[in-house]
């Protein structure tokens, strides 16, 4: 097992060990030697997982700790991994983390390259994107997600989990489909770049082709659904996502799935909180980036409409109850 080393960049003290699993507290004090007020005595919690090669960030203080350019939030968690600069406040006090070969690793000769990241992961032990893999597997399938699982806070974070090849259902040089862990629909799946960007709100003119690169493949995704022919599908964002990677969700319109369970749910895909692909595509080509409208969180709790026939429901149930009479008949036995 490596073991992984919290490393100053300003190398004001020695490196710190986080040990696998456990939760290290750090801020303000002599540990980090940070002296800054603004920094809280407990600013950040830590987890390494020194056998998949992440380290959990969770921001206990009041002030932005961040990662990359991504502030953490106060109670909110985000994965670093090595490369990654993590900032512990107010994009001060820059660390990195390394995973190292502990005493008892890479003992054994090393035999072959594509051996390398299992015995000495210094890099995540990641498989880098092949060319072109299509690995698409039924919508209804449930992959085993048990390892994961026992990691705790594996399951709220999209980073990690499009890392995850057993959750993986087609990657390429550019992009990695997952499906949604919660899905919200009978098909539900992420598409989600591999280049590190963390929302929307940061797409560019730049992103263009990789945006229209996304839409592609939620394209072809679909077609290899069994139900393409009989259930109608949509790909797009959340005008406020709440993960963060941004990542285009490719859902059909079903909307049968028990893990929809309230209003907001049912909103951010049925109103124009689900901010079409085609539309970012246009907005970024026309405007270089994308624009949320004031207002767009109110959307979240307009009144329960079909989205096909406008009828309005007052509960959640009755709703679902009436969403069966869209289903197309091959969906019904
Ligand atoms: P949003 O950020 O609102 O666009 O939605 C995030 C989506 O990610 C939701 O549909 C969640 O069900 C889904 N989700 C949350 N955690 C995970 C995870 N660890 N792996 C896959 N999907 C997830
Ligand atoms: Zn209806």
């Amino acid at each position: 097992m490596p073991i992984c080393r919290l490393i100053s960049q300003e190398k004001t003290h020695a490196p710190i060990l986080l040990p696998h699993l456990q939760s290290v507290v750090l801020g303000r004090g002599p540990e980090t030697t940070i002296k800054d007020k603004k920094c809280s005595r407990e600013q950040v919690e830590l987890k390494a997982d020194c056998s998949e090669g992440f380290v959990n960030v969770k921001q206990l203080g009041a002030n932005s700790t961040s990662v990359d350019s991504e502030v953490v939030g106060q109670g909110k968690e985000v994965i670093m991994k090595p490369g990654q600069l993590l900032h512990f406040v107010n994009a001060m006090y820059p660390y990195t983390v390394q995973f190292k070969a502990g005493p008892s690793s890479c003992k054994r000769p090393r035999e072959t390259s594509s051996n390398e990241n299992k015995d000495c992961p210094d890099v995540p032990s990641v498989k880098a994107p092949k060319k072109t893999e299509h690995l698409l597997t039924s919508g209804k399938t449930q992959v085993s997600r048990d390892k994961h699982e026992n990691v705790g806070h594996w399951s709220q974070g999209l980073k990690a989990s499009m890392q995850d090849p057993n959750l993986q259902v087609y990657k390429d040089d550019k992009v990695v489909v997952i499906k949604d862990k919660y899905p919200k629909a009978r098909y539900h799946w992420l598409v989600l770049p591999w280049e590190s960007i963390s929302s929307l709100k940061m797409l560019r003119d730049e992103h263009s082709s990789l945006v229209k690169h996304m839409h592609q493949v939620a394209d072809q995704i679909v077609k290899q659904c069994p139900h393409a022919k009989s259930l109608d599908f949509c790909s797009g964002y959340h005008a406020i996502p709440s993960m963060s990677h941004v990542h285009l969700h490719v859902i059909s319109q079903d909307f049968d799935s028990p893990c929809l369970k309230n209003k907001k749910h049912w909103n951010s895909f049925t109103t124009d909180y689900f901010i079409l692909s085609q539309d970012v595509i246009h907005m970024l080509e026309t405007d270089g980036k994308v624009s949320v409208k004031e207002g767009t969180s109110d959307l979240l709790k307009l009144p329960l409409r079909c989205h096909k026939c406008r009828t309005e429901f007052p509960t959640i149930p009755a709703l679902k109850q009436h969403l069966k009479s869209h289903l197309p008949a091959e969906c019904t036995s």
